[in-house]
């Protein structure tokens, strides 16, 4: 639902994923007036369900957002579809401008816009990802426990992600891709545990009957297989930050690129706070609402100082007689 965008805000917030939502109720419950302004596509969308979320436990995604949109609603918050294009700063705060054109003002900005994952360039990753291509094995690890798995190398992850799959499932095989076949304690620690390495590089996925049966190998080879983990490379959705000087930046682990904060969410730039994916690359759900919520209350915190500290300086104001 569209709502109508108001001049100002004590809050906008951009991005209405698990972060935003949280972050919005938590200040719409403080009594700010607060908007999240949504292009609707969060990261989990193709996923048929949220798992690892208590209480919520295999909820679609979107009835999850729609729930947490009603609840910020049901305190007076707004939220508003639309994609931010630009931020500046504004005297002591911000001028948000939307791609259709629309624009509004905030005291304080709430960033939680999550990121894109950038999958190798394989035909089949992009149109089975979030089904039977995965990448974390809390999310629908258990949905493909006891299947034919096979982890596809993608960087420096892709041991550690073939050992974590290997609890879920006796039979997962490490395609190594274009990477060198793993060596030293790596390569034992694969062998203990029985997970083959097929060398060479992988040129598709087999698809049969909407589903995934196998990997192609570049000499044709093809190795049955019924579900496929990649590692993708996690990249920040912050373009619209640049005027303001925040450019995402490589997350110290080597996954992509994120927005630095503290563990508020408060970042260089004052009055900007973020939470969720966009900054936190491996957040799941649970983790990125609990840190909208944990930015919202920062927030609202900042603005009771800086509204105290005007309530101060008119109090002192000699008064006229
Ligand atoms: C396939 C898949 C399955 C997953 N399954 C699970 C699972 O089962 N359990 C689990 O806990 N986690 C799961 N995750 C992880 C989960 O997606 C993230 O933890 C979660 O989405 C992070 O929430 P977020 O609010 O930070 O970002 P998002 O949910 O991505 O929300 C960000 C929102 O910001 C919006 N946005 C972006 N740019 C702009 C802009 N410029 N202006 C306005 N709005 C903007 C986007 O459209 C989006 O709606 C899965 C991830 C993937 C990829």
């Amino acid at each position: 639902m569209t709502g109508e965008l108001g001049n100002g805000y004590d809050v906008v917030v951009v991005g209405g994923g698990a972060a935003g939502l949280n972050g919005a109720l938590v200040l719409a419950r403080s009594r700010r007036s607060v908007v999240v302004l949504d292009a609707g596509a969060p990261r989990n969308a193709p996923a048929a369900g949220v798992h690892g979320l208590l209480a919520r436990e295999g909820m679609r995604p979107g009835e999850l957002l729609e729930r947490g949109r009603a609840e910020v609603r049901s305190y007076g918050g707004q939220v508003v579809d639309g994609e931010v294009a630009t931020v500046a700063r504004d005297g002591d705060g911000f001028t948000v401008g939307l791609a259709d054109g629309r624009s509004t003002r905030a005291r304080r900005l709430l960033v939680t816009t999550g990121l894109v994952d950038e999958l190798p360039d394989v035909p089949g990753l992009r149109e089975r990802w979030g089904r039977d291509v995965l990448h974390c094995p809390y999310c629908h690890g258990w949905e493909v426990r006891d299947r034919a798995i096979g982890v596809l190398a993608n960087g420096p992850m892709a041991v550690h992600q073939a050992l974590l799959f290997r609890q879920l499932s006796p039979d997962v095989t490490l395609f190594a891709h274009t990477h060198p076949a793993p060596a030293g304690e790596q390569a034992e620690q694969l062998a203990a545990l029985g997970i083959p390495v097929v060398t060479g590089e992988v040129a598709s996925l087999v698809v049969d009957g909407d589903r995934v049966t196998g990997v192609r190998l570049a000499d044709g080879t093809v190795v049955a297989r019924e579900a496929v983990a990649v590692q993708s490379r996690m990249v920040a959705r912050a373009g619209f930050l640049a005027g303001l000087g925040l450019d995402p930046l490589p997350h110290p682990s080597g996954m992509g690129e994120h927005l630095p904060a503290d563990p508020t969410g408060r970042t260089a730039v004052p009055g900007v706070w973020v939470a969720g994916n966009v900054t936190d690359l491996s957040a799941q759900v649970g983790a990125a609402a609990a840190a909208g919520a944990t930015a919202g209350a920062q927030v609202n915190y900042d603005l009771v100082v800086e509204d105290t500290a005007r309530a101060v300086a008119a109090a002192r104001e000699p008064v006229e007689v």
